[in-house]
């Protein structure tokens, strides 16, 4: 009973987050079936795995789709540009590229202080990284 409801919680919370991609900025993004079935079961497998990131571990309630070049920087929505990574991370990372953040997130390994206070104030103020 208990993991039925887990499982519908995570049903939905998968909905709500690929609607949300294909919805966003007023910019209804056209999919196919068959790739909203990829992406949902890339995030099942991706649950309680580790971000790649932060290396916590991915749950319900924090998973979030990243576009590893982001879109403003003219990534694509293929799949393999998606990572599922932790929202706290996925917020961090802003536009930034996947390997723009792991150079950030190696960099400032030493200064988990600084990491907390970056990642804070930078959520809060929407960072976004312009060439
Ligand atoms: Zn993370």
């Amino acid at each position: 009973m208990r993991k039925q409801k887990k499982q519908q919680t995570l049903n939905v919370r998968i909905s709500k987050a690929i609607w949300n991609l294909c919805n966003r900025k007023k910019k209804k993004l056209e999919v196919t079936k068959e790739w909203k079935e990829q992406l949902k079961n890339k995030i099942i497998d991706s649950i309680c795995n580790r971000c790649k990131y932060c290396k916590k571990p991915i749950t319900v309630g924090s998973f979030s789709i990243d576009h590893n070049i982001a879109l403003s920087r003219n990534g694509t929505n293929e799949l393999d540009n998606l990572d599922i990574i932790d929202l706290d991370c996925n917020l961090f990372k802003g536009n930034l590229t996947g390997k723009e953040f792991s150079k950030l997130v190696e960099f400032l390994k030493p200064f988990p202080e600084m990491e907390k206070i970056l990642r804070t104030r930078l959520k809060m103020s929407g960072f976004v990284y312009n060439e």
